[in-house]
């Protein structure tokens, strides 16, 4: 009777543990485990550097950035850095990111044509924001890698391409914004022609090294400069690699 009693007791506990230990499994998983974290990234490297529109905080609280780095930086997902995303890429410094956005105005009508996929976070962030995302990536794998997580995600509004942004994607134009993540030395034509009259194109100009970010704006047909902040972006390059 007593043996029962404690082989009965001893089964007890081993099923208590494991339900504690299931239920704990699932709720670690269920969890943001960097929402702290990133609120804090968007309170410092963000507001507190003067990013004012809601829809752009909101769109940068929203995207978990660490699903978009190399698992073994995923720690670091929330600094204030850019970080390497393979095959000699770099996802931008967050605040960059939220810098090039607010400058486009962007509202939830519009029509976004992104240079350079990358790890697929700018998109995700135009995502929040506006009505669809086109974006071209010249890395096949890194188009294919960034498709397949924001698929998994469940973004419905984004639309990839591997090929060569330097021409746009011409199907979808004209857009009511382009945003350029690599750096050619000058504003390719086909995006000054693919962008809509009164549209904007936030792009980084110059050298291999570092360049200026520059705001152009498309009025009766001419595009008007405005340079926004010094930068360092990877540069455009061509099938062959060579720099544009
Ligand atoms: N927006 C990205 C940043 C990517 S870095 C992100 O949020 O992660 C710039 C990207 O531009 C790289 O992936 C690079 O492969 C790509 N790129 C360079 N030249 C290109 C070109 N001519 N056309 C399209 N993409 C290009």
């Amino acid at each position: 009777m007593k043996v029962l009693t404690i082989k009965i007791s001893l089964a007890f506990i081993v099923l208590l543990s494991l339900l504690f230990i299931t239920s704990f499994k699932f709720i670690s998983l269920n969890t943001d485990k960097y929402e702290r974290v990133r609120q804090r990234m968007v309170r410092e490297q963000i507001v507190a550097r003067g990013i004012k529109k809601q829809n752009v905080i909101q769109a940068m609280l929203d995207v978990k950035r660490h699903l978009f780095v190399p698992q073994n930086y995923e720690r670091m997902a929330y600094e204030d850095r850019p970080l390497p995303i393979g095959d000699g890429q770099t996802i931008s410094q967050p605040y960059i990111v939220a810098l090039m956005t607010e400058t486009l105005d962007l509202n939830k009508n519009m029509k976004v044509l992104e240079v350079g996929t990358g790890s697929g976070y700018q998109s995700a962030v135009l995502a929040k924001i506006v009505k669809e995302v086109y974006s071209v990536e010249i890395i096949e794998t890194l188009a294919s890698k960034a498709e397949k997580l924001l698929e998994g995600l469940g973004y419905k509004n984004i639309n990839i391409k591997v090929g060569d942004g330097y021409k746009g994607w011409k199907n979808h134009a004209p857009y009511d914004a382009i945003i350029v993540t690599c750096a050619p030395s000058d504003v390719p034509k086909p995006l000054e022609e693919q962008l809509k009259e009164g549209g904007k194109m936030i792009i980084p100009l110059g050298g291999s090294i570092t360049q200026e970010l520059v705001l152009l704006e498309k009025k009766d047909g001419k595009l008007i400069k405005k340079v926004v902040a010094p930068v360092r972006f990877v540069p455009m390059v061509r099938n062959d690699g060579k720099r544009y």
